[in-house]
């Protein structure tokens, strides 16, 4: 049986930040405590119904930290009753600094923990509380101290760059304190003001300003220089890792591998059908409560719609999309089903060849999105 991988979404978070539009919400202890429990039941429910072994693991949110270390492992004793997990599996969980104690750390780690991915976005204390984070650097610094003292090697930075007011000297300062910090991984994204945040309204009553594209850009070339010259691998458009450390849960989503999605709203690709589950509690717990999975929305991906996908997720990855895995899958060779598409993009400079991989550039990558719908 091919492996899985599974994602668990925590969405309970201490207070919103201004430009987050992800699923989670400010929380009152009992409902996290509730919200397990009901997590237990779904992954008993596919434990039922799916018997493939399991790679990889990833605990996002919200602030999966905010799990006690005995939640952490009533949770992952479900999972290792419901699947088998590969020995080498990845298992990873998203910490906010400052939301952890030894104790509780350590209490991960025994259960099973082995990658961090602590969201540290920026290592100046004013952008900090630009971005209405509840951490300050100090708190950075301890839990990384912590990180290290019980001996989790593996562990991702977030860096967040384009900020209000943040300079390339702002941000230059952070990357150079970040590699200080000793980790493996670095997440690099530009903000983004998402539509129904706070952070959007501020941007339409002219409070807070975007950063221009050309900044922005000099930003991320600087991010892709320093990292690379501290011995970090781009690997992907916003990933870097140190050599063997790129996130097995990540390239699951870029190579487009099946995953469940378990938890409020969480996403799922499963033998070629997308979905995503109930996005209130009401109807989450209700579904579990009939000993359903609290699916509310699937489709098929398949025909033109599961290669464009394909590939543009294979092109995110700096290695690329590899040919011969692509005329394996699909049963033809990409290159002369797309050559007058990929002539013009290797004529603009915007997609390159190299040992039977067809990739972005360096301006490929800042363009994507303009290559990515010549494929559509
Ligand atoms: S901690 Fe993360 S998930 Fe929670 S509000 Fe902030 S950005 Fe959103």
């Amino acid at each position: 049986m091919n492996p899985i991988s599974l994602y668990l979404h925590i969405p309970f978070c201490v207070k919103k930040c201004g430009y987050c539009d992800f699923l989670s919400f400010e929380y009152q202890p009992h409902e996290i405590e509730k919200y397990v429990s009901y997590l237990i039941k779904e992954i008993k429910l596919y434990g039922n119904e799916i018997h493939r072994p399991v790679r990889s693991i990833f605990f996002g949110g919200g602030t999966p930290s905010l799990l006690s270390g005995q939640m952490m492992v009533d949770i992952m004793n479900q999972i290792k009753g419901s699947f088998e997990i590969l020995p080498d599996a990845e298992i990873s969980m998203e910490m906010n600094p400052g939301t952890v104690d030894r104790d509780t750390l350590k209490a991960y780690q025994s259960a099973g923990i082995n990658r961090i991915s602590l969201g540290v976005q920026t290592l100046e204390d004013n952008l900090l509380k630009v971005l209405d984070r509840i951490h300050d650097v100090q708190e950075v610094k301890e839990s990384v101290k912590l990180i290290h003292e019980v001996g989790i090697r593996n562990f991702n930075l977030d860096l967040m760059f384009g900020l209000p007011g943040q300079t390339l000297e702002n941000l230059s300062h952070t990357v150079a304190e970040m590699i200080r910090l000793g980790p493996t991984h670095i997440s690099a994204y530009s903000l983004k003001f998402e539509e129904g945040t706070p952070f959007f309204e501020s941007l339409k009553k002219g409070e807070l300003t975007e950063v221009e594209d050309e900044i922005d850009r000099e930003m991320y070339h600087y991010i892709e220089t320093k990292l690379f010259e501290e011995g970090f691998l781009q690997y992907e458009i916003s990933n870097f890792a140190l050599p063997g450390k790129a996130c097995q849960h990540n390239l699951v989503y870029w190579e487009k591998e099946d995953y469940l999605g378990i938890g409020l709203g969480s996403h799922g690709y499963h033998l070629n059908k997308r979905y995503h589950n109930a996005e209130t509690f009401e109807a989450y717990f209700a579904l579990i409560d009939k000993n359903m999975l609290p699916i509310v929305f699937q489709e098929e991906i398949d025909g033109d719609e599961d290669i464009f996908e394909y590939i543009i997720l294979n092109l995110r990855l700096n290695k690329g999309l590899g040919l011969e895995k692509f005329f394996i899958k699909y049963g033809f060779q990409f290159i002369d089903q797309y050559k007058a598409i990929v002539d013009s993009l290797l004529k603009e400079g915007l997609l390159k060849l190299e040992n039977d991989y067809v990739a972005l550039t360096s301006r490929g990558r800042d363009l994507s999105n303009q290559v990515f719908i010549n494929f559509l």
